[in-house]
């Protein structure tokens, strides 16, 4: 027997690895797991080559716990090793290689969480005691017994092996001692090596007889060999792309379409990306494409290795020219890395087009669940933005979908306005904007839906990238003002009716919180409605924008303001001309005298004002000033009055509330008891 040291320069690295690798102390199943079916695979090869000339026989690698002896096993039947390899490969270079390592990460402990290069050694953050029994496949080696307890030292000794291969025995320590849990190896087993290339089998497989769970003759083997991936394209038909869809995600929907990945030069990757139904919320969908290193599962973090806007996809990535044990800052900077971005990129671009010219109709169909997606790669990724203008769809209020060329030959003549500028009209919800939306098409014009998580970002982007466009949301404006054909008609109301009318709607308009009113006027045709309610396109986007961002500044600011809507009266409507007369005959003679005083005390202000224009402050005389509050109290008395009047009249005409009862029904704003009170005089009127 053989005893030795460990070629490491410090005492003992076991307790820095346990320690420093805490949180990741699992991925030593996947390293001793690979590591066999390495060896296993060098057997073949050497097979195929003519170097190794004995029977192969059964290659499969074997796992197995034993809880009462407390030790977890990984048995191959592969190349195995000799005395000289063992020094080599496991005393020199296994370990020296792990010192290596964590001088290189000792500042670092995140970047190798969950990456390759801690090999062999990794059993020592789970066991007390690694033992190796391994016979080489060539002629006339003698097995060997190698092993270590985790100080420095280890123990080298000739053994006899009945079998060719490697088998690791590990002695679970007493803080590990979940991974002598069968549940809890097969499921290490299925994140790690579900796809690797040699087959594993974890025990025997089980069946439920006599009520118990009982062993059967057959192996439980883990793993697909041969995943979809791996394999060409041409032999691959849809269902077997479903099936391997349902292999990585068993609870998941169907995808939408898939992309088979297979690049060689300028590097290798191989995969299959998903498209899933993504409906909302994209946050919820992330982590959802696996990145494996010649089938090894490495992670499902690949935010670094493809855009943002792909992490939505599902599926497989797999590169061995992805450096996987490097920090996460590094991989970003990666040219390799960054060439794979593009080119996945490029090939999911390549390949919506070639669905959207291929088959156009099932395109649309799926253009629902799929324009988030697309959406949001456009917003994010200028290269993909150049190649999604050519699927990319917008959806009309009728279901109708349209290409921006397409859309722009539709709207581009008829919705262009008298300054040139084309006008997208367009809803966010077709029942609460229904009566607008009714109007725009009275006119001839089209109506987009936009009412997506991300259309608000998507109508600003569009805005700047289509010349002479505006996106303005059907309800902002009278549709004659939103597309503004000629100069349109003035209003011809004097002031004082102006000031009445306005005195008489605001008196009656309901509180809503965190709303305000104004009340305006438009000289529209006499069949539009008399009263209705639009929102500033320009206000209600910034308060969009801050709701969406949740930041501070600017955005805030909007966002606290309270909405303001403004209240369109119709002066060309028989209504509202009535109404006008009716206040009139009402309240004339109540209001005239105090229009006479009022005329003449703000005669009086002002002739005063004007004497004091060129004195200071302090060379007025203060009887003077003195008049000047008391002029200012009389005239805010006389509004005040005439203000009660018109609120009095308003009160009783109960075609005030029911016009504008109506115009807030009609942009679903009237709710509660003052829809209930609509109802209510709607019926007395009847
Ligand atoms: P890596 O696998 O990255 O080379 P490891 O520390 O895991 O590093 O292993 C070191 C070396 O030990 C391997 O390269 C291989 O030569 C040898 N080795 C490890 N496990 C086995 C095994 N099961 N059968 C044969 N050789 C093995």
């Amino acid at each position: 027997m053989a005893k030795g040291n460990i070629g490491v320069t410090s005492d003992n690295i076991f307790p820095v690895i346990k320690k420093f690798l805490y949180s990741d102390h699992e991925i030593f199943l996947r390293e001793l797991v690979s590591n066999a079916v390495d060896a296993t695979q060098k057997l073949k090869t050497l097979a195929a080559v003519g170097e190794f000339k004995g029977e192969l026989g059964d290659l499969t690698v074997r796992v197995n716990v034993d809880k009462t002896a407390g030790t977890l096993t990984i048995a191959d039947r592969g190349i195995g090793m000799t005395a000289q390899e063992i020094d080599k490969y496991i005393n020199q270079i296994a370990f020296s290689g792990a010192e290596e390592f964590l001088e290189k990460y000792k500042n670092d402990a995140q970047a190798i969480i969950g990456h390759f290069g801690l090999g062999f050694y990794s059993s020592f953050m789970v066991s007390k005691q690694v033992e190796i029994f391994t016979q080489s496949h060539k002629e006339d080696a003698v097995a060997q017994h190698w092993s270590c307890d985790g100080s420095p030292e280890f123990e080298l000794e000739d053994t006899i092996k009945a079998d060719r291969g490697t088998e690791i025995v590990l002695h679970i320590d007493d803080e590990n001692q979940d991974f002598l849990e069968e549940s809890r190896v097969q499921e290490l087993l299925s994140k790690y090596c579900k796809f690797l290339p040699i087959e594993i089998a974890f025990g025997k497989k089980k069946e439920w007889k006599d009520g118990k769970n009982v062993e059967t003759e057959n192996d439980n083997i883990i793993n697909n060999t041969n995943p979809a991936w791996t394999r060409k394209p041409a032999d691959l038909t849809d269902e077997d792309y479903s099936n391997f869809y349902r292999e990585l995600n068993p609870m998941g929907e169907d995808p939408l379409f898939h992309i088979h990945l297979n690049v060689d030069y300028p590097f290798n990757l191989t995969g299959i990306l998903y498209f899933p139904k993504i409906k909302n919320n994209i946050d919820m969908q992330r982590n959802k494409i696996q990145l494996y290193c010649n089938q090894v599962y490495v992670t499902d973090h690949v935010e670094n290795i493809v855009p943002e806007y792909l992490t939505l996809l599902h599926g497989v990535i797999d590169s061995p020219d992805i450096p996987l044990n490097v920090s996460r800052s590094y991989l970003q900077s990666d040219s390799n890395v960054k060439k794979i971005s593009s080119h996945i990129t490029k090939k999911v671009a390549d390949r919506l087009h070639e669905i959207f010219k291929a088959d156009r109709s099932q395109f649309e169909e799926k253009w629902d669940n799929l324009k988030l997606f697309i959406q949001y790669g456009m917003l994010s990724d200028e290269k993909f933005y150049e190649r999604g203008e050519k699927f990319a769809l917008l959806k009309n209020v009728d279901s109708k979908y349209f290409t921006f060329e397409e859309y722009k030959t539709l709207v581009g003549e008829n919705q262009k306005d008298k300054n040139g500028d084309v006008i997208y009209l367009y809803t966010n919800n077709v029942d609460e904007q229904y009566s607008y939306i009714e109007h725009a098409k009275d006119k001839g014009y089209d109506v987009l839906l936009m009412n997506g998580q991300l259309d608000v970002h998507v109508v600003s982007q569009l805005e700047q990238k289509f010349e002479k466009t505006r996106f303005v949301r059907v309800d902002s404006d009278v549709i004659d003002k939103i597309i503004q054909k000629d100069d349109t008609a003035k209003v011809t109301l004097t002031n004082d009716q102006r000031n009445a009318l306005v005195s008489v709607f605001e008196s009656q308009i309901p509180t809503i919180e965190k709303t305000n009113f104004i009340v305006t006027f438009e000289q529209l045709a006499p069949t539009t409605n008399p009263v209705f309610v639009t929102q500033n396109e320009f206000m209600r986007r910034m308060k969009e924008m801050s709701a969406l961002q949740g930041g501070g500044g600017m955005m805030s600011f909007y966002g606290e303001m309270p909405d303001s809507y403004n209240l369109v009266l119709n002066t060309a409507h028989p209504l509202v001309e009535k109404l006008l007369q009716d206040e009139e005959a009402a309240c004339g003679l109540s209001i005239a005298p105090i229009n006479t005083e009022l005329n003449e005390t703000e005669s009086k202000l002002n002739a005063l004002k004007a004497s004091h224009k060129d004195k200071k402050d302090e060379e007025i005389p203060t009887a003077e000033k003195a008049e000047l509050e008391d002029l200012q109290k009389k005239i805010d008395k006389f509004s005040d009055d005439k203000k009660a009047i018109l609120k009095s009249f308003a009160a009783d005409n109960k075609q005030v509330r029911q016009l504008i009862d109506l115009a807030l029904l009609a942009s679903n704003m009237l709710k509660g008891e003052a829809l209930a009170k609509f109802v209510k005089r709607s019926v007395e009127l009847l």
